[in-house]
């Protein structure tokens, strides 16, 4: 027995290449994650460009495994999505960023819309919709406090269904934005069908929008495509002044990104926003 088990050791170290061990030992550690309150959430702060005042924040996920170095979502997020960890993640962080922004506000804080981030998986949950409502009710949150960022592929994947599920959060009063926005194909008959609130500008048009004339022409044009539409646009990894400067010409309406602050948790949120207040 001994014998046959070394040879199924032997058997799994050749089949199982490091990647996919990797993703096994990932996977193995989201299961446990949420039991044992290994996420954070962090936020970022949305930027009215007129007047540099905090209108908003994004909730970012953090995980800091307790026997292992943290990892970037960009690298968990997409094995929490292929084995549907993210639906009871994604739960977690809608109800933690529900009851933060509740949080500040008791404690005195301008009320803020907290920006959350919808998986593909998620977002096509049957229930989502009364889920959101659930977590609503449950935490006191305003839908007029809650944003959800779904990405453009998302809803472009099935489009009627996209619109219907959109509708619906839009009729409870949530407030709802494109993420990446530019980096898929919208068609844009459909753009107008959806009812959004917000059009994200992908961060890879602003990093090198003061020294490539393609992407500054795209920034711009996707402000204008918005506006015409009478939508917000947001511009997120605004790293520079020079980044700055041009979306504010280009009437720009709120930017995020490390220029004004990178994401931060709760403790330093609240320090951002007394000096922000003192403006
Ligand atoms: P995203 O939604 O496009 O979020 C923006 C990412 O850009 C964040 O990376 C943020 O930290 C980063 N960022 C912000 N400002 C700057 C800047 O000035 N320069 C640069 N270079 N980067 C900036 P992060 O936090 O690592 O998240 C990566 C992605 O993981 C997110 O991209 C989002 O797709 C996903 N994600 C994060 N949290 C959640 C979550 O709670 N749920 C879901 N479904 N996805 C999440
Ligand atoms: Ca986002
Ligand atoms: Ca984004
Ligand atoms: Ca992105």
């Amino acid at each position: 027995a001994k014998d046959a088990g070394g040879n199924n050791m032997q058997f799994y170290a050749h089949e199982m290449n490091a990647r996919a061990l990797a993703r096994f030992t990932i996977e193995g550690g989201l299961r446990r994650s949420l039991e044992r309150e290994e996420f954070v959430l962090h936020y970022q702060p949305q930027i009215d460009v007129l007047t540099g005042k905090v209108v908003g924040m994004e909730a970012l996920l953090r995980w800091h495994p307790l026997d292992k170095p943290p990892m970037s979502p960009a690298d968990f997020i997409p094995i929490a999505e292929e084995t549907g960890l993210i639906v009871p993640i994604g739960e977690w962080v809608l109800r933690s960023a529900c009851k933060q922004t509740c949080l500040w506000q008791e404690q005195g804080y301008a009320p803020l819309r907290v920006a959350v981030n919808l998986s593909a998986r998620q977002f096509k949950q049957k229930n989502i919709v009364s889920l959101v409502k659930k977590v609503l009710d449950e935490t006191g949150c305003k839908p007029e406090w809650l944003e959800l960022e779904i990405t453009e592929s998302v809803v472009m994947e099935d489009p009627q269904s996209a619109t219907d599920t959109l509708q619906e959060l839009s009729n409870m009063g949530v407030h709802l934005s494109i993420d990446d926005f530019g980096t898929g194909y919208s068609s844009l008959s459909y753009l107008k069908r959806f009812p959004i609130d917000t059009l994200k500008i992908d961060q890879s048009f602003v990093r090198d929008i003061s020294t490539d004339a393609d992407d500054a022409a795209i920034a711009r044009a996707v402000i204008a495509l918005a506006h015409s539409m009478r939508l917000e646009v947001v511009a997120e990894g605004v790293e520079t002044i020079e980044q700055l400067d041009y979306l504010r010409a280009q009437g720009c309406d709120l930017m995020q990104g490390y220029y004004f602050s990178r994401p931060l948790p709760p403790e330093d949120i609240e320090k951002f926003l007394k000096m922000n207040k003192s403006r």
